[in-house]
Parts: structure tokens; C-alpha cells; sequence
């Protein structure tokens, strides 16, 4: 019998899905909401036979999708897309219940998100046919022919939005994947399953299998079947996962962590700035991207968090279905403790809390947003993702010093600039990262290149550069000239 979790009368299955089946598993594990604590149900956990039977269906469902070409698979993917903005209001409702992220947020943007990570790349898919180079000797016609089954593994601060924006460009390209989705937020994938097959998508294309990382995802990773893995996540796991692609030199993709600086320079919009600051507590901190370390000019620095502690004053922390709450809970206990720990450990080594710094009565899961100053560059605050409502203030005088500090740690996801244009322009040059944004924060296009240098990661999604990945790039040529074959020399 199906494993049928129900959520608000929601129901939402907590099986695998496989070959465009329900797959039951004789294991499960707990999962529980980080609302309260709550269990929502028993999830299945993905045994060996398990990955096996999905990477066969998505085997078995490859020369099809791959053979339907961009057109058709187009039509696939605008009908998914607009499925899963009819199951919005479902959707969000579970992704706010299984990982705390906010209702108003998911509703009012997430989903709409969602579905453009599937229909953009679907139309992005019939420019690949027209990729025409004259040289010099031959008419390059170069082909981005699909790869094969790709695994997507995605973590839980996102996983409906995440796992859409591998799913869009992996499907458009002719691929078909298995998603192991998040063990702390695995229902939203699980639901995207059946919102492909209730828009018509053949069984097989989209294969679901849940199960513990360490386990269900490492056996994925390491099937020299698969052809792409594409993985969001931490870095000790990227790590972990990068010897087993490699031991199958099988590319990898890699969008992991930060510890972004948000500079403000001394000729900034210290109100705009400060607002902008402030936001960097959105998803309790659990945002890769968000600008963790807050450097600001010495001249400006008091003044400047003066405006920003009333702005967080008046933050609500609360329960994330509530429409007026800005910040929810942290995912899971461990998550909870490993970001008090890191609050504990700087205030035991003599940093100063400039506010929060403690557990929210919101609830067990609940922390105050939190800011750290009076920190060295070697503090452990200041080098390592914390993942959590918990930001750390260094000055600087002068805005070269802001960008050394800035690529003083091993993260180069992104980073943040408010200051004059041309100013903040030219320390955002300096600054060693993927991505920059300059007097504003969290602007994102699907066109451009998404992705971490250094230890943030490998490869880059977005636009074209998703099928770059996704796709098996091959140049096929023909003489410009009458063509005579010769040996080199005579
Ligand atoms: P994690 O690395 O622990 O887990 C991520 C996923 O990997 C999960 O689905 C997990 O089940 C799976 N996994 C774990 N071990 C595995 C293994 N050995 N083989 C295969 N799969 C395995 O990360 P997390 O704690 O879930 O997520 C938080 C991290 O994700 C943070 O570092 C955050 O910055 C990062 N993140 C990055 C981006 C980005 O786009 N750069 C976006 C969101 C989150």
C-alpha cells in the first residue's frame, strides 16, 4: 500500500517514484517539521535495488525524451510548468510545512520561480540547434546532444526551487534524471513527480528516490551509469561525492556554500544599505548566497548599525505560515545547535553581541537574528558558514582593505556593494567570487551564469551554461573549400 502523508489535507506521498510507479521501501525514516517540531510522517529510504530500478527506468525512458527533440519536449515542459503553477498552493503549503520557509514568500514568489526554472530553459533549448561557426576551413555545426540519466541531488533550505532549476535545463537538453531529494525536506520533490505526471510526462523521465545522503545519495553518485551528477550542497559532501564521479569521470557540477561579505562603503545609502543588511536574515540565514559578513568603513560603521538594528527591531520571527512573519525556524535540532554553537563560541572567546545571540520564544527551532562584532579574520565566525540567523561586523578603512578582507576566507559565492557607482564598481572588480551585486541584493535572471569559485563551488547554472553541463557537446564539420585529403608536408 502507498505511504500516503497528509498535510493540511494535503496528501503527498513519501514513497519513491520509479518508472512512473509509486516504489514502497521495507526501511523508512522520520520526518519531522521544523514548525514545531512535528512528526509529518515516515519517508522511504532508498535501498540499493532502489537506485538501481530508477536509473534503469531512466534508462529504459532516455532514447525517447532524447529523440523527441526541443520542440515537442517544449510542449512537455510549458504543460509542467503550468501544472505546477496550478498545484502552487499545495506546494507551498508543504515546502512551508516540511523546511519553515515562509507561505507568503513561497506563495507570492517561489512557485512562479519554479516554473520559470522549467519553462525558461525549455525555450532556451531551441537555440541549441542553431550553434553555427564559419571557420576559416570548415562549417562548424556544433551539436549539445543529451548526456544520459543525470542525478540531482539538492539540499533542504530549497530543495522545490532548487530541484526545478536543475530539472528545467536537464529535461530541455533531452536527459531524463533521478532526484534524491533533501532527508530533512523531501516532500516537495516528491510532489514535483506527480505534478510532471499529471501534465503528461512519460514514465521513466523523472525518477524520484528518496532516501539518507550518506547512503541512497552516495550509491546514486557512484553508478558508473549516470552521466552528469548535479549537486547543490555543502562542501565536505561535494567533497565526498567528487571521488566517486571522478573514480567514473563522470562530470560534476558543484553550487555549495558561502561566507559573503556585504561591504558598505563609507559613500553609501546607509538607509538602503541597512535595509538591504537586514534581509540577509531571510530563511532564518539559511540562504547559500546571503552576505554574511558585514564589513562597513569605520567612519560610517556606528551610524550605519544604528539603522540597521532598528530595522531588525522590528523583525518578526515567528511561525512561517503566519502571514506576517519574516523569519522562521532553523531546519532541524542539529542545525539549530551547530548555529548556537558557533554564537556560544564567539561569545566565549570574547566577541561582543551586538544583538539576539540566544533561542527566540518563538519556539525550539526559533533563534534571534543575531550580529557578532569584535572579530578577527581567523575567528571561526568570520571563516565558516553558519548557516543561520547569525551575521558578524568587521570595519575597514579603506575600500581596498574591504575587498582583501573580503576574499580573506576559502568561499567565493557571492558578494554585496553599497557605496557610489564607480566606487563600488571597482572594489566589486576586486572582489574573488562568482557574483557581485552592486547597491542591491538577490537579483536574479535565468540568462546569466549562477555559481562559486574556490571552495563555493564548480561549474555554473543558468542560460546556456546549464546545457554546456547537461548537454554532450559535439562540432560537426564540413569543408568550406573543395576538400582533397593530404598528408601534412607533401
Ligand atoms: P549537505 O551537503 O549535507 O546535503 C545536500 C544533499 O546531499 C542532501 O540531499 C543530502 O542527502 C545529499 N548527500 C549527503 N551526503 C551525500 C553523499 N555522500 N552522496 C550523495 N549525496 C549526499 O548540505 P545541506 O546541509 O543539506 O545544505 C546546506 C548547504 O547547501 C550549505 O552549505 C549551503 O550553502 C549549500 N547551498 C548552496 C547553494 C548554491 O547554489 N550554491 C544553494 C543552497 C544551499
Amino acid at each position: 500500500m502507498e505511504n500516503i502523508i497528509e498535510i493540511d489535507g494535503i496528501q503527498v506521498s513519501g514513497d519513491h517514484f520509479i518508472g512512473g510507479k509509486r516504489v514502497s521501501s521495507t526501511e523508512r525514516f522520520p520526518n519531522h517539521s521544523p514548525i514545531d517540531g512535528h512528526l509529518i510522517g515516515y519517508v522511504a529510504a532508498g535501498l540499493p535495488e532502489h537506485c538501481n530500478a530508477a536509473i534503469e527506468a531512466a534508462q529504459a525512458a532516455f532514447p525517447a525524451w532524447a529523440a523527441l527533440g526541443p520542440d515537442k519536449r517544449r510542449e512537455h515542459l510549458h504543460r509542467f510548468a503550468d501544472e505546477l503553477k496550478a498545484w502552487g498552493e499545495k506546494l507551498a503549503r508543504v515546502e512551508c510545512e516540511d523546511n519553515g520557509m515562509l507561505y507568503a514568500r513561497l506563495k507570492g514568489h517561489q512557485i512562479e520561480r519554479c516554473a520559470h526554472n522549467i519553462s525558461f530553459f525549455a525555450d532556451e533549448a531551441l537555440k541549441l540547434k542553431e550553434h553555427r561557426i564559419e571557420g576559416r576551413n570548415a562549417k562548424h555545426h556544433v551539436r549539445f546532444d543529451p548526456a544520459g540519466v543525470c542525478v540531482l541531488i539538492t539540499p533542504w533550505n530549497s530543495p522545490m526551487m532548487l530541484t526545478t532549476w536543475k530539472l528545467g535545463p536537464a529535461l530541455a537538453a533531452g536527459n531524463t534524471v533521478v532526484i534524491k531529494p533533501p532527508e530533512w525536506a523531501p516532500l516537495t520533490c516528491s510532489m514535483l513527480a506527480d505534478v510532471a505526471a499529471a501534465a503528461g510526462m512519460p514514465p521513466g523521465v523523472i525518477n524520484v528516490v528518496q532516501g539518507i545522503g550518506a547512503t541512497t545519495g552516495a550509491a546514486l553518485v557512484a553508478d558508473p551509469r549516470v552521466a552528469r551528477v548535479s549537486f547543490t550542497g555543502s562542501v565536505p559532501t561535494a567533497k565526498t561525492i567528487a571521488k566517486s564521479t571522478g573514480q567514473n569521470l563522470v562530470p560534476a557540477s558543484f553550487e555549495l556554500g558561502g561566507k559573503s561579505a556585504f561591504i558598505v562603503l563609507e559613500d553609501a545609502d546607509l538607509d538602503r544599505a541597512a535595509q538591504t543588511a537586514a534581509l540577509q536574515y531571510r530563511n532564518a540565514g539559511q540562504v547559500c548566497l546571503a552576505g554574511t559578513r558585514i564589513l562597513v568603513h569605520s567612519k560610517v560603521a556606528d551610524d550605519f548599525v544604528a539603522r540597521m538594528q532598528k530595522v531588525v527591531a522590528g523583525l518578526r520571527v515567528g511561525d512561517p505560515r503566519d502571514a506576517s512573519t519574516e523569519i522562521g525556524p532553523i531546519i532541524h535540532p542539529r542545525q539549530f545547535d551547530k548555529v548556537a554553537g558557533f554564537v556560544d563560541r564567539a561569545r566565549d572567546r570574547g566577541a561582543r553581541i551586538v544583538w539576539g545571540g540566544a533561542k527566540h520564544e518563538a519556539g525550539d527551532l526559533y533563534y534571534q537574528p543575531t550580529l557578532i562584532s569584535d572579530v578577527d579574520q581567523g575567528d571561526e565566525v568570520v571563516q565558516s558558514e553558519i548557516f543561520g540567523p547569525v551575521l558578524v561586523l568587521q570595519r575597514f578603512d579603506s575600500d581596498d582593505e574591504a575587498a582583501s578582507m573580503a576574499n580573506g576566507t576559502r568561499y567565493g559565492l557571492a558578494g554585496v556593494v553599497f557605496g557610489s557607482e564607480g566606487r563600488a564598481l571597482r572594489v566589486a572588480e576586486q572582489l574573488r567570487t562568482g557574483m557581485v551585486w552592486v547597491n542591491s541584493f538577490f537579483l536574479r535572471d535565468l540568462e546569466a551564469p549562477f555559481g562559486g569559485v574556490r571552495d563555493s563551488g564548480i561549474g555554473r547554472e543558468g542560460g546556456q551554461w546549464s546545457f554546456e553541463f547537461f548537454c554532450d557537446m559535439k562540432d560537426v564539420m564540413l569543408p568550406q573549400k573543395p576538400y582533397a585529403p593530404v598528408f601534412a608536408g607533401r
